[in-house]
């Protein structure tokens, strides 16, 4: 009998399938109906706005939200957009990942997000595929800056048996139960700085 290579990515998937969370089905409808996904938003405290059809370097973007102030603000490009459906997800993510893993590995709560790009009319680095940051669907995370003026980041801090490493760790596996698609160093070099997090088709937690 002969067992395909493929096997243990086909059971990842069965596993992913299985622990796909009540949030992330809520995503999929959050995205068939852009306004109810507003109306939603606007019930969690977060300031935004709402910017019409972005329509540069043909990534067609219907609706594109740009955060002004969700639980933390946000360091980095200096522009947080994107779908509806994405900064639903990030506002979850910040007040039920972030910031309770921040509470039990971290001696000072986090002050500011550095965001290493949001929405982005490119490809996937080294292909000709369409990102996800092309969709408005993607934010990149490179780190953290905390209150008391400590920085931790994906860069320095991965992989690393430290109270840093340890919260970088939950941010990572609480990012998988937020958003459809994570990926982290664990996936290649070109995510060794940074934390991938989007709101695509593609489930995978890498
Ligand atoms: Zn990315």
């Amino acid at each position: 009998m002969v067992i395909s290579q493929a096997t243990p990515y086909l059971l990842k998937g069965l596993m992913n399938e299985a622990t796909t969370t009540g949030f992330q089905r809520q995503t999929q409808k959050r995205q068939q109906n852009p306004q109810q996904c507003i109306n939603g938003l606007m019930t969690t405290g977060v300031s935004f706005m709402v910017v019409p059809n972005d329509t540069k370097g043909n990534c067609t973007v219907p609706q594109m939200v740009v955060l002004d102030q969700g639980l933390y603000p946000y360091t980095g490009t200096g522009n947080v957009r994107g779908t509806c459906p994405l900064m639903t997800a990030v506002h979850t993510w910040e007040k039920t990942v972030v910031q309770p893993a921040a509470a039990r590995h971290l001696r000072s709560p986090v002050a500011k997000i550095w965001e290493m790009g949001t929405y982005s009319c490119r490809n996937i680095a080294g292909t000709n595929k369409r990102s996800e940051h092309s969709k408005g669907n993607a934010i990149d995370i490179g780190g953290f800056h905390l209150k008391n003026g400590q920085k931790v980041t994906v860069l320095k801090d991965w992989g690393k048996n430290t109270p840093e490493g340890r919260f970088l760790r939950d941010v990572y596996q609480g990012s998988c139960r937020v958003f459809n698609g994570v990926l982290s160093p664990n996936y290649n070099a070109a995510h060794r700085d940074h934390l991938h997090l989007d709101v695509g088709g593609w489930r995978t937690c890498d």
